[in-house]
């Protein structure tokens, strides 16, 4: 007999972390019953990042894509591992393998700092994706232009 698990709220299910990108701000939980659900950091309630094999409960919920889950409690933390799976990171700015920090605005996870330096490491405000996608769109339109402008050249000059 494995030891009794605590009986969620009404409608929360437990859980533990499956994986989780650190710089994607997204993961899988899987259920007890087996089942994957993702979620997004914001959906994370407190302060720390979810780790793999933490121990969490969610409100289960589901998109066009699958099952999801919101409102996700840590209850537990990872278990201990010597392994580079540790939640560790490395911060680009001072090169340190870190646990970063996570900076929560009004209950939503802002952006996650390095614990060394201080530095940013990742994003995950609504703002900056939608920054990070245009400059994407921008960079494959000059690509666009590019090589049009080569096959232009390369028909002008009968290559
Ligand atoms: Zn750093």
């Amino acid at each position: 007999m494995s030891a009794p698990s605590p009986i969620p709220p009404a409608g929360r299910r437990t859980g533990r972390v499956k994986w989780f990108s650190e710089a994607k701000g997204s993961g899988y939980l899987v259920d007890n019953d087996g089942t994957d659900h993702f979620f997004r950091v914001a959906d994370v309630r407190g302060y720390e990042l979810p780790r793999r094999g933490m121990t969490v409960e969610f409100q289960p919920s589901s998109n066009a894509r699958g099952p999801t889950a919101s409102h996700v409690v840590l209850l537990s933390p990872a278990p201990a591992s010597p392994a580079p799976e540790d939640g560790r990171v490395e911060c680009h700015h001072c090169k340190s393998r870190v646990v970063p920090r996570l900076v929560v605005y009004r209950g939503v996870a802002q952006r996650s700092l390095c614990t060394r330096c201080g530095q940013e490491l990742a994003d995950y405000t609504p703002g900056y994706a939608l920054g990070v996608m245009l400059s994407m769109q921008v960079l494959q339109a000059s690509h666009a232009v590019q090589n049009a402008a080569r096959a232009i050249r390369k028909f002008l000059t009968g290559g």
